[in-house]
């Protein structure tokens, strides 16, 4: 069975700067950075989008957030702040179907997004 990219890079079977990992969740650099820093955090489950996640997934997607707060303060963008963003679906942006939450920093942010 054909698996998404972000899959693939879970199971190490392509490689991606990898920043963080624990049991559940990876942390990898994007490869097309639209910030100074831009990191993705990702469940390594299969979860295609926002609109798909779960009761079952309440402490996942809250822990997904504890990393992005905790890789900000180890590359130092927390004390000017941040942006984290779920694209979901074609209105919202969304290119790889496999949850992620962008982390964003190290330039000012606009608002409203694009
Ligand atoms: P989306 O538009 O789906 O919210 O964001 C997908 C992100 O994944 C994009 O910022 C894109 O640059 C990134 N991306 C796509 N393919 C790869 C890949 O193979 N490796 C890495 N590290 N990032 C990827
Ligand atoms: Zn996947």
């Amino acid at each position: 069975m054909d698996e998404c990219v972000f899959c693939k890079i879970a199971k190490k079977e392509i490689p991606a700067d990898v920043i963080y990992e624990s049991e559940d969740i990876i942390a990898f650099k994007d490869i097309k950075p639209k910030a100074p820093h831009h990191i993705l955090i990702i469940p390594k489950k299969h979860i295609p989008t926002l609109d798909d996640i779960t009761d079952e997934d309440y402490s996942l997607i809250g822990r997904m957030f504890l990393v992005a707060r905790d890789i900000a303060r180890s590359i130092g963008i927390s004390e000017k702040g941040y942006r984290t963003v779920f694209n979901c679906k074609s209105d919202g942006g969304q290119e790889v179907y496999h949850l992620h939450l962008h982390l964003l920093g190290g330039r000012k942010m606009h608002w409203p997004p694009g």
